[in-house]
């Protein structure tokens, strides 16, 4: 054990400490017991629970990785000039993603809405102050989407005065493309949902020079879409940062052609009178973004896979065991890419509405979130379960699946 006077008299060796000895040179030496830090879930009153339900942006989304959380701390204690901050980080994540520009944003959403500000006013100062007034600035205000494609996230879009063309056939395509169309977008996670395919889109737009985006919030894994949809072509590519890669949850990446980015980044903070001003990422969620993004590529996919497999085994095995259980696995093909274990019940056999059984595992101890489905089923992922929570999730459903036995 080392005692204060050791310390002092180690620390005074160290030179840049000089003879001025203060709490926090102590700490930074990491040689002092830090102060405890307050509980404010338990001070509060705050519910903490088990994540088996999935990415969820109402459940916080995914848990920062601990490098991410020491980053936002060490950036914490010294000042940046912010688009210093943004330049140099988003060359990383550029070369990383196949891109020639990117940008942290306060999640996807603002980068659609950013990405998108940046496409209709370019350079011109006087532009991005307009917006989200487009009419006689000489801005384009059209964005074409594909009907399946228009769920709610188009308000991003809708967000800088933009209106929505709605289409479905190449043919209205070709009929909706005019001088006011300023984009083309996509959106992966529904793409089975409209006849016009990744390719093809890009293609018409490209043979009428009108730049393209892609919405892939929920896309990884498979960590090569964060490659995937710049190598395809389209101009801008946006995806989340608290999801899958467990950034911050308020931090989301725009990356793509470096005229759009640099244009986008005019509606951006630290500049105000845009519509950006709003959409602040601070200097710690960009580092840690950063980060995320670099540990997710690096890291070990398939054993990563595996554990979130090994874990629905261990769900599974458990409620199959009781009479009227059946279970299902499934990998979506679109967003959410993660096993996914579906349980169900037949209601004749197990007196258990499912509103019933989240409420049971809700007020359990530890309380447990799960998805539910229809009347008498739920879905539950792994992949964002900390280490052995598997086994606490297995029990408390077989154990209240049982007791509904009829
Ligand atoms: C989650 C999500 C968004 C919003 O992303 P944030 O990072 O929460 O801003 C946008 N589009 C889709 C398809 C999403 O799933």
């Amino acid at each position: 054990m080392i005692n204060r006077r050791d310390l002092i008299k180690h620390l005074s060796t160290v030179p840049l400490l000089g003879g001025f000895l203060g709490n926090g040179t102590a700490e930074a030496a990491g040689l002092l017991a830090k102060a405890p830090v307050r509980n404010l879930a338990k001070e509060l009153g705050i519910r903490t629970f088990i994540n088996a339900a999935g990415t969820y942006t109402m459940m916080t989304g995914s848990l920062m990785q601990d490098d991410v959380v020491a980053t936002i701390q060490g950036a914490a204690k010294e000042f940046m000039m912010l688009d210093e901050v943004q330049t140099k980080v988003g060359e990383k994540i550029a070369a990383i993603t196949h891109a020639e520009s990117a940008v942290v944003t306060a999640g996807c959403f603002s980068a659609l809405t950013l990405g998108l500000a940046g496409v209709l006013t370019g350079m011109d100062q006087k532009k991005v102050e307009a917006l989200p007034h487009l009419e006689g600035t000489g801005m384009k205000s059209e964005v074409i989407i594909q009907k399946g494609h228009n769920i709610g996230y188009s308000h991003a879009l809708t967000n800088t005065g933009c209106k929505i063309i709605q289409v479905e056939t190449v043919e209205e395509l070709q009929k909706a493309i005019n001088e006011k169309t300023a984009l083309m977008w996509f959106l992966h996670i529904q793409s089975d949902k409209g006849l016009i395919k990744h390719e093809q889109w890009i293609e018409i737009a490209k043979k009428n020079g009108i730049p393209t985006m892609i919405d892939m919030a929920a896309d990884v894994p498979p960590v090569e879409n964060l490659w995937r949809f710049n190598d395809l072509g389209f101009d801008l590519v946006c995806v989340s940062g608290g999801k899958a890669m467990r950034g911050p949850q308020s931090a989301g990446i725009l990356m793509g052609k470096k005229q759009y980015i640099d244009a986008a980044r005019l509606s951006m903070p630290p500049r105000g009178s845009t519509i950006g001003r709003g959409m602040k990422v601070n200097k710690e969620e960009i580092l840690g973004m950063y980060v995320a993004l670099d540990n997710f590529v690096k890291m070990d996919h398939k054993k990563e896979w595996k554990i979130w497999e090994d874990r629905v085994a261990t769900i599974e095995n458990a409620v199959k065991s009781v009479k009227g259980v059946s279970t299902e696995v499934t990998v979506p093909e679109l967003g959410n890419h993660t096993p996914t274990l579906k349980v169900s019940w037949d209601a004749a056999k197990i007196s258990l509405p499912v509103k019933t059984l989240q409420e049971n595992l809700r007020k359990g101890n530890p309380s447990i979130e799960v998805m539910p489905a229809e009347n008498n089923s739920l879905t539950i992922t792994t992949w964002m379960l900390k280490t052995g929570e598997e086994k606490i999730v297995a029990s408390r459903l077989k154990e209240e699946l049982s007791k509904a036995v009829v």
